[in-house]
């Protein structure tokens, strides 16, 4: 590649309110403070959800009201066809904005199935795989031809992968799984100036987590005494170093695994 062509590549890298930020399982939790943040730095939202169209509606309803511009869309990665389907029902939600170029791809959807290896039915480790592994790598795969160059993929892992927790190994391993593949697509990609890095949130107080960290003093405490920058952080300090890898700043970082726990048991 000449330095022409790279040249044009960091020209194209610049110009990032030309394009589309696709985010998925963004119409709640960290997806949706990822989306936000994205509508404010001036991309054009696509906020896909599974099921819940009006959260959907409220996300790109802040987005717009905020100056920003945002559509939504719905599909469930949990289907085994879920790379074709997803960018069906993106094609038909974009209208015109279709053949716009997606600038920057977030794979942050995902579930979580508690219990130790001997409590996981084969069917909830199938479904963690499928969501939070093979559904990322299909979207990514269908979307190739859509990527801007100069544009970024980030796949939305956990601090799991780094601490090692009995009581979610299957969800860990496909955490594990995703962020294998960082790696690889970083190299593929890399020659049309994409980059492509995974980050690690730690335990946040989202609707994943409702049923035993919210409102839970003594469980908040025991996270924010393991955590260097001693506070619980939320779905936004996520959101913003998404944002961070997504901008013009981050294009020299790629196939990088970014721990974003506030420094959790360093
Ligand atoms: P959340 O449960 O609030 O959000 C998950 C999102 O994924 C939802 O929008 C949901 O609709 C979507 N989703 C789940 N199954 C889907 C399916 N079959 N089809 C389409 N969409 C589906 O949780 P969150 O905390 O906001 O999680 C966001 C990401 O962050 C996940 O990948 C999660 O594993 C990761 N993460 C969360 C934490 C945490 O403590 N909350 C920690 C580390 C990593």
């Amino acid at each position: 590649m000449s330095d022409t062509d790279l040249r044009d590549i960091e020209a194209l890298d610049a110009r990032k309110s030309d394009g589309i930020a696709v985010v998925t399982g963004a119409s709640r939790g960290i997806g949706a403070a990822i989306a936000s943040r994205l509508g404010a730095d001036g991309y054009t939202v696509a906020v896909h959800y599974r099921q819940d169209s009006a959260a959907a509606a409220d996300v790109v309803e802040k987005i717009t009201a905020a100056g920003g511009a945002a559509f939504s869309f719905a599909a469930d990665l949990a289907e085994p066809d879920t790379g074709t389907a997803f960018w069906a029902s993106y094609d038909a939600a974009a209208g015109a904005l279709r053949d716009v170029p997606v600038r920057v791809l977030v794979n942050n959807a995902g579930i979580v199935v508690d219990g130790v290896i001997e409590e996981t039915s084969t069917e909830d480790f199938n479904r963690l795989l499928q969501v939070n592994a093979t559904a990322p790598y299909l979207i990514i795969k269908e979307a190739l031809p859509r990527l801007a160059d100069g544009g970024r993929v980030v796949n939305v892992s956990s601090g799991a992968t780094r601490v090692p927790m009995a009581g979610i190994a299957g969800y860990t391993m496909s955490k594990g799984a995703l962020e294998a593949l960082t790696g690889p697509l970083a190299q593929h990609l890399g020659p049309r100036g994409i980059t492509v890095n995974a980050i690690r949130p730690g335990t946040t107080d989202t609707d994943m987590n409702a049923g035993w960290l919210r409102g839970n003093s003594e469980a908040v405490a025991n996270i924010v005494g393991l955590r260097a920058l001693r506070r619980m952080g939320g779905p936004a300090d996520v959101g913003d170093v998404v944002a961070l890898l997504a901008s013009h700043d981050a294009r020299w970082i790629t196939g990088q695994i970014i721990d974003a726990t506030g420094g959790e048991r360093l």
